[in-house]
């Protein structure tokens, strides 16, 4: 794969519509994300009170819409994230893609229109606070070379909606001057990296590439095609940042041994004469609950993604309820070549889990 040639410009997502209300407008950042938003044609709803309303019932429309708010502070308190990292935050919830297995499907409630925060500020202000406080990286010698983590890419892919909000920049910059041991990572399946290569981000963000066996694709609308990520990977590389891999969500698509095995070979090529990558694996498999299924299969009735229970192995989350993994001799299989693959092209990387 030619991960040096000149790629075309990425795709950008355009809001059709974006709604924001009259705290949002009142913080610079939220006023600058309205007026990117209008610069690309969408059209601007200013809300008379401060709770979102007109929120499109359809699911097409909601992932076209751009709501900028204000983080409450209940929602601004960083919590802990297990096997990621030590504390997760919020930039923004939702995501445009339209991936036919996306855990947000039930994650979060409501339209999934995609919130974007305009206090910015507020939210990277809880962050100091839990330095050194972790029970992850803060707490595993094998990780504590990643000092204290703080993941920006639970309820969303921030970079998929950064050139509209800007906050991924912004919180680059304010982990590339925090001068302590501390790591922002965030995992993204966008490749639209320009504006981030020229930030000053001190090697204190890890960037971190949502890839997988080329048969999963059709099941990603809307982000793009893993050529284009692995080039964006590289560009990112070159640019001084850690790198991550996360691949997932790991499926028996027909082939799959010799697919993933391509994959991380390609991986490997792109990553080829990258300054210090320092390089981690993140193996998360296909899974789904009762909720995020049957909101899936309504939003997509066409797609052909396994999901049937009576093929799986059901578990408890720590949270009490069900999600459906695969069966234990499938699982064992598909940890025992993708992490001999890993072993061989990627010799350097650390494997942080499976799951
Ligand atoms: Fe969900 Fe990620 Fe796909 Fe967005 S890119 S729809 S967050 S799986």
């Amino acid at each position: 794969m030619p991960f040096d040639a000149p790629s075309p410009p990425a795709r950008l997502w355009v809001p059709k519509r974006v709604l924001v209300t009259p705290a949002a407008m009142g913080w610079a950042h939220g006023a600058a994300m309205v007026e990117r938003a209008a610069a690309l044609g969408a059209e601007v709803v200013r809300l008379k009170a401060d709770r979102l309303s007109g929120l499109p019932a359809d699911y097409r429309e909601a992932k076209r819409t751009l709501a900028v708010t204000v983080a409450s502070p209940s929602r601004r308190r960083p919590q802990p994230i297990p096997p990621s990292a030590d504390w997760r935050f919020d930039l923004a919830e939702g995501c445009p893609a339209h991936c036919s297995y996306c855990y947000l499907a039930g994650s979060l409630s409501g339209p999934p229109v995609v919130r974007a925060y305009a206090n910015l500020p507020e939210i990277l202000a809880e962050l100091p606070p839990l330095l050194g406080k972790g029970q992850v990286t803060s707490a595993d010698p094998a990780r504590a070379a990643e000092g204290t983590t703080y993941e920006a890419s639970c309820y969303t892919d921030p970079l998929g909606i950064e050139h509209v909000t800007g906050s991924l920049a912004e919180t680059i910059r304010f982990f590339g001057t925090w001068d302590a041991p501390v790591g922002l990572r965030f995992t993204t399946k966008y490749d639209g990296v320009e504006p981030l290569l020229d930030l000053a981000h001190g090697r204190r963000t890890r960037i971190r590439f949502s890839v997988n066996a080329r048969g999963t694709e059709r099941h990603e609308g809307g982000a793009p095609r893993m050529p284009a990520r692995l080039a964006a990977l590289r560009r990112a590389a070159m640019a001084g940042y850690r790198i991550g891999l996360t691949v997932a969500p790991i499926m028996p698509v027909p082939a799959w041994e010799a697919a993933y095995d391509a994959l991380l070979a390609d991986c490997a090529a792109a990553l080829d004469g990258a300054p210090e990558p320092d390089l981690t694996v993140e193996f998360i498999t296909h899974r789904f609950t009762e909720g995020s299924r049957e909101v899936l299969q309504g939003w997509y009735p066409g797609s052909d993604l396994e999901m049937d229970p009576e093929q799986r192995s059901r578990k408890l989350t720590k949270f009490g309820s069900a999600k459906f993994v695969f069966p234990k001799a499938t699982m064992a299989d598909l940890r025992r070549a993708l992490e001999a693959s890993a072993a061989r092209h990627l010799p350097g990387a650390r494997r942080l889990y499976w799951t």
